[in-house]
């Protein structure tokens, strides 16, 4: 067993890195992706990286590899990363703690001087979140093979510049794009360090969890137009009212989502903008997201195919012109079992408990999943908060993370295969 990760370090890399924010005025920490902050957060990981023996490198669309040389150079590394942009007044543990522990890990695994035979890489996945561009998971995403450059330059932040032209201004396009997309056989494993987001491990008194599978989101926006007319002078049965008919359809998607009587299919109404938006008036266009997420991708297709269906439905009996658009359909993952087999063994052997667990939020592993074989640490985030400045883990609790996460990357570093 290696000896304990240093909590000092773990408290420095995450203070440090909670002080790149750009609205230093507000609560909480705001880094979204290529800002000035960010970019200094990036070259702050950078030299960590270097300073703990690691070979630095980038890819065209920003992602950042750290790598521990093992013996064999040619083996298939193994990966840990996460995320060290956020959203707006963010925490300082969504993300970064999965970064520094990997950093952390590493500098365990070189300074205890135990061998390894495949290369050990910290990955800084590109804007996990959707705050600048609209769409999460963007490095993982192009490593995925979902995200092309050409679409790159459909991607624009409110200021309506284009994901492509910052890779442009910040040299990454000399880059070769090809050279993101990851193959099966190029990882041999993946382990993400990651604060749990929900309070089960809190409320179970458990330091670690580990994941069995992450739900993936599906996103509908919707549409609908009606007539906008005088509330006081029109009567009810001349009205094409979009209100009610929104009301219909998203209290017919919380009794659908219920319906599966489990608690991994959940769907969302979280942001509807009525127009004109007014007291007075019958509103004659609203717009409405749906947010879907199951761990069980025929339950999401199911949910999708039945509430667009009602849409449908609700916009004919009502006459109502009915658009939406399916935007992001993120397929569920299961974890690797072999890679869950190794975590498992590794908090036996030191002696931590450990409880499985679904994610219900999305991370970048999501995506990794479909080239690399992938499985998560999760460590307890007080009372369930995050993406909010109140989000806490203790520098402890990450350690206990770090801890088996170094443990697990050795093992799995000396493994010839998963079988
Ligand atoms: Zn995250």
């Amino acid at each position: 067993m290696l000896p304990q990760a240093d909590k000092n370090n773990i408290r420095t890399g995450l203070q440090t890195l909670a002080q790149f924010d750009s609205a230093p005025e507000q609560a909480g920490t705001t880094r979204v992706l290529f800002s000035d902050e960010e970019n200094k957060a990036r070259s702050y990981i950078k030299d960590l990286m270097q300073q703990t023996g690691m070979t630095v490198q980038e890819d065209a669309i920003g992602n950042i590899f750290g790598t521990l040389a093992g013996n064999d150079p040619d083996a298939a590394p193994v990966w840990s990363g996460s995320h060290i942009d956020t959203v707006i007044n963010a925490g300082m543990y969504d993300g970064m703690a999965g970064v520094i522990g990997a950093i952390e890990a590493c500098r365990m695994i070189r300074a205890s001087g135990e061998a390894h035979q495949r290369p050990i890489t910290v990955v800084v996945f590109a804007s996990e979140e959707p705050t600048r561009f609209g769409t999460g998971c963007i490095g993982s995403r192009a490593m995925a093979g979902h995200l092309s450059l050409e679409q790159t330059k459909e991607l624009y932040d409110d200021n309506g510049i284009s994901l492509y032209s910052e890779l442009e201004r910040l040299g990454y396009t000399k880059l070769d794009y090809d050279a993101v997309r990851k193959h099966k056989g190029d990882v041999f494993a993946s382990v993400e360090l990651h604060i749990e987001q929900a309070p089960v491990l809190e409320q179970l008194g458990i330091p670690i969890g580990l994941v069995t599978g992450i739900c993936a989101p599906t996103y509908i926006h919707v549409t609908l137009k009606g007539e906008q007319k005088h509330a006081g002078s029109t009567p009810m049965n001349a009205r094409h009212d979009v209100v009610p008919a929104a009301a219909d359809i998203i209290l017919q998607l919380e009794h659908l989502a219920r319906s599966y009587g489990n608690t991994h299919t959940v769907a969302t109404v979280g942001k509807i903008q009525v127009f004109p938006n007014a007291s007075n008036v019958i509103a004659g266009e609203i717009r409405f997201t749906i947010d879907i997420r199951d761990i069980s991708k025929e339950t999401k297709q199911e949910l999708t195919k039945n509430i667009c269906n009602y849409i449908q439905v609700v916009a004919k009996l009502r006459h109502l012109d009915a658009k939406y658009s399916v935007d992001t359909d993120d397929l569920p993952h299961m974890s690797d079992p072999k890679v869950l087999h190794v975590l498992e063994d590794t908090c036996q052997s030191l002696q931590i408990p450990y409880h499985k667990m679904t994610s219900g939020a999305y991370h970048d592993s999501l995506l990794v999943a479909e080239f690399a074989p992938m499985a998560m640490i999760f460590v307890p985030s007080k009372d369930g908060i995050s993406h909010d400045p109140a989000e806490y883990t203790s520098i402890a609790e990450i350690a206990c993370g770090v801890d088996v996460l170094a443990n697990a990357l050795l093992h799995l570093a000396n493994m010839q295969s998963l079988n």
